[in-house]
């Protein structure tokens, strides 16, 4: 199992989101299994772009809109999975577990 913002309320439905609960979304599926061949294109461009090559030529504003969001999706999929660990680590250091 792993955790992804809630698609139902995209991260902003708190405590009344039925999927969620002000959570984040559990999803109970192998993640290998939402690989499609679109999607490791999408991580290959967005390798690229993070080393400074565009997918198309010319700025932001040039690159397709759903590329864009993408980006932006897994972004912020890596920024909360970045809390979760800090706020673990946190957790463990509380209980005298952690590394220090
Ligand atoms: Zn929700």
């Amino acid at each position: 199992m792993f955790w992804r913002t809630c698609t139902a309320c995209n991260g902003a439905g708190g405590a009344g989101c039925e999927v969620c609960g002000g959570d984040r979304e559990p999803v109970f599926r192998c993640p290998a299994s939402h690989h499609t061949p679109e999607i490791d294109a999408a991580f290959l461009a967005m390798d690229w772009a993070e080393a400074g090559v565009l997918p198309v030529a010319g700025g932001l504003l040039e690159q397709s809109a759903s590329f864009v969001q993408f980006v932006s999706i897994v972004q912020a999929e890596r920024a909360a999975i970045e809390r979760e660990e800090r706020a673990r680590s946190e957790r463990r250091k509380e209980m005298g577990h952690g590394r220090q």
